[in-house]
């Protein structure tokens, strides 16, 4: 019986254990640079290239290159200088001569290179005492019977892991290569000639083939910058296909059965009637959109971003009652203890009217108190509280507020099922503005409505950044606000997470201050004290019955006390820049002028720096936002960099963003009218990445 001819399998089906030349242990090692399948291979694409297509001549050689060179042995020694080596000088007839160096060599590496030898050498070219020369370069004989023949296109440095060579990277792709060559089909283009308009011109193999070996006159300074149309191609493919599989989580996440929740305008009327002040337009047209959203069957999935004091409580607020009014459950999960807190108390006095009392949950609450919250109208805990194992009834909003360091893993796990099946609505408010480029990719799932106005009367924050040494100064202008009736902030920062040793700092901090000035009364929290403590504490502070109230970090997001308008950041090089901005965002949020003081411990680091000049310069949240990836890349900001959903294989956020509108449509068109493309593209680059869209 014949068996059918095989056919080869795409090159992402095939996995690289399968491939020719590759055991167990070098699948281990290729696993360990994240190679997975033959496309993965394809994808390594090299470091840099180098120019093995031609011979330079001494003379025209370029400090800092690595070329080949040919030429005849002048003179051969060994010396013992300083150290012992082996010293070779060639010259090709133009008048310089090259010194070829050694520190290791063996009696056979001496014995080939004798006078008169003709020889051809590859190495990079260094500056001697008197003219060129090479270290260690490789070298190949050369005799007129046999010629050696140049490299036809430039050659590839991969990055490579110890036990896995450069050679038998380049062996393996170029066997990939040559299939590639002979089959360009098995990597057939999915994208339909309209979406190719679009695209860079140029298809995916000829990308491949000529990243990995470009030909001997390109250029390689936009090689290196990965701006030629390869490179360029290969990225709007990667961020065609992340596009692709946002869309698709986004689409099953609609696809679900969710709670329609019919306006209650009646009890919104009376809501906003007793806030005591007007919302603004931006908050006016992010909080229609919402009731918009809950009106539907579908679960609204949206993002709202808001500066720190746009006033993003309210709008949640309102989310909220809709699903009360309609006799449904509301839950909101804030980041930490004091600010779930701060919103219970806020909500409360909201809701009264209607008859609701939230309940509060906290870290040490009993069992019968939390299970009490299953079916309670309103519930107001910290993450960790909801990300335990509970049991809400008939959650219909579900509000996470202040959050931007959760992935979208961590998203689709919040997401509750309710007890007969349907998923909740949920509006994530973010702590600190997401720049563009990260909105369009990290959250392309999700919906998205920006407040983009502070309520009225806000003055921006006046900011001055000052050595730790000026402590005194800093004191006596407390002590002259605090005075004047103004409240402030003084934060302490530690590099350790110990909540003991930031107790400790800030107990210090706050006796020296109480000692410097003897007219302020002084208050302060930390993350040891207990949450009734802390409570008590913040009450005051909030009722102006303490003037000063020096902290740890554990302010940083949410708290809301509008007469403070004096910060104080010690060693605030220590933070990062979402992190000061928020804590920044604690005063400013009343109608008086307040300032910001950033102190520090010389000398500072270059990105310590630019923080603090960035916070120095402005308090435009998106600015900063923008900063913060400039200095730590897209996967820090984002939080995934462990997760590794954001780290590209070719693409740079930065340097090809001006795809991501552009793939944004396409990805919509494909997945309408070429869900088979689609599939391809996903599969390919996303790979195992997709599984977790079935979380939740
Ligand atoms: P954030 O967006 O940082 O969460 P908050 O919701 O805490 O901001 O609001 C900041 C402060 O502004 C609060 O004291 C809040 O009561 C007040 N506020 C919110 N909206 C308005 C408005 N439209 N007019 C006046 N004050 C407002
Ligand atoms: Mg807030």
């Amino acid at each position: 019986m014949a068996f059918p001819a095989k056919q080869p399998q795409p090159f992402h089906q095939r996995p690289i254990a399968a491939l020719k030349g590759v055991g167990p242990s070098i699948a281990a090692k290729l696993e360990k640079l994240g190679l997975r399948t033959a496309f993965d291979l394809l994808l390594h694409l090299p470091l840099r290239w180098q120019d093995r297509t031609r011979i330079t001549p001494i003379g025209a050689l370029v400090v800092g290159d690595s070329c080949v060179v040919q030429g005849e042995v002048l003179h051969s020694e060994i010396t013992i200088r300083k150290r012992r080596m082996l010293l070779v000088q060639i010259s090709d007839g133009t008048g310089m001569r090259l010194m070829l160096r050694y520190f290791r060599f063996s009696k056979a590496q001496q014995d080939n290179l004798p006078r008169g030898k003709v020889v051809r050498v590859f190495g990079e070219v260094r500056r001697s005492a008197v003219g060129f020369e090479m270290i260690h370069p490789e070298v190949r004989s050369i005799s007129e019977d046999k010629p050696l023949a140049l490299e036809a296109s430039l050659t590839p440095v991969y990055p490579a892991t110890e036990g896995l060579s450069q050679n038998k990277l380049r062996s393996l792709i170029e066997g990939l290569l040559v299939e590639l060559r002979q089959k360009p089909a098995l990597l057939h283009d999915p994208l339909p000639a309209t979406a190719r308009q679009q695209a860079p011109a140029c298809s995916l193999v000829e990308a491949l083939l000529n990243l990995h070996q470009p030909p001997p006159d390109v250029s390689q300074r936009p090689l290196l910058a990965g701006e030629t149309q390869w490179q360029q191609r290969l990225a709007f493919d990667e961020l065609l296909a992340h596009a692709l599989s946002m869309q698709q989580r986004r689409a099953m996440a609609h696809s679900q059965q969710g709670v329609a929740l019919a306006r209650v305008s009646t009890q919104r009327q009376q809501f906003l009637a007793g806030l005591g002040f007007t919302l603004t337009s931006a908050q006016q047209k992010v909080a229609a959109t919402i009731e918009d959203d809950l009106t539907r069957p579908q679960p609204a999935m949206r993002l709202v971003q808001g500066d720190v004091g746009s006033g993003k409580t309210v709008v949640a607020a309102l989310a909220a009652l809709q699903a009360i009014a309609n006799g449904e459950q509301a839950l909101l999960m804030a980041p930490t203890e004091l600010l779930a807190e701060q919103h219970a108390a806020n909500f409360n006095k909201w809701l009264a009217p209607l008859g609701v009392e939230p309940v509060l949950l906290r870290g040490r609450s009993k069992k019968a108190e939390r299970e009490a919250a299953y079916a309670a109208p309103m519930v107001v805990g910290t993450h960790a509280l909801f990300q335990a194992d509970m049991a809400f009834k008939n959650p219909a909003v579900v509000i996470v507020d202040e959050q931007h360091r959760f992935g979208v893993h961590q998203r689709l796990a919040l997401r509750d099922k309710r007890e007969d099946g349907r998923l909740p609505h949920q509006i994530i408010m973010t702590a600190t503005p997401i720049p563009r480029t990260l909105a369009m990719t990290g959250y392309a799932d999700l919906d998205y409505s920006v407040i983009d106005e502070l309520p009225p009367g806000r003055q921006p924050i006046k900011t001055v950044v000052m050595a730790n040494e000026r402590r005194l100064e800093l004191a006596e202008r407390i002590g002259a606000a605090c005075a004047a009736g103004e409240q402030a902030y003084w934060v302490c920062t530690l590099v350790e997470e110990s909540d003991a040793l930031q107790a400790e700092a800030a107990e210090d901090a706050a006796s020296w201050l109480a000692e410097q000035l003897p007219d302020v009364r002084v208050g302060l929290v930390h993350g040891r004290l207990k949450p009734e403590q802390k409570e008590l504490v913040m009450q005051a502070f909030k009722a102006a019955e303490l003037d000063l109230l020096v902290a740890t970090t554990v302010v940083e997001v949410g708290v809301d006390v509008p007469n403070a308008s004096l910060m104080i950041i010690e060693n605030a090089e220590r933070l990062g820049l979402a992190q000061l901005h928020q804590l920044r965002g604690r005063v400013g949020r009343g109608s008086r002028q307040s300032h910001c003081v950033l102190t520090y411990q010389a000398p500072l680091s270059e990105n310590a720096k630019t923080r603090l000049n960035t916070m120095r310069d402005t308090t435009d949240g998106f600015a900063i936002a923008e900063a913060d990836l400039k200095i730590r890349g897209p996967g820090e900001v984002m939080g995934t960099k462990q997760s590794g959903e954001m780290n590209y294989k070719v693409a740079d956020l930065e340097r090809d963003r001006h795809w991501l509108p552009v793939v944004k449509d396409l990805a919509l068109e494909l997945l309408n009218q070429e869900p088979a493309a689609a599939t391809i593209l996903v599969e390919r680059w996303m790979g195992a990445k997709t599984q977790y869209a079935d979380v939740g």
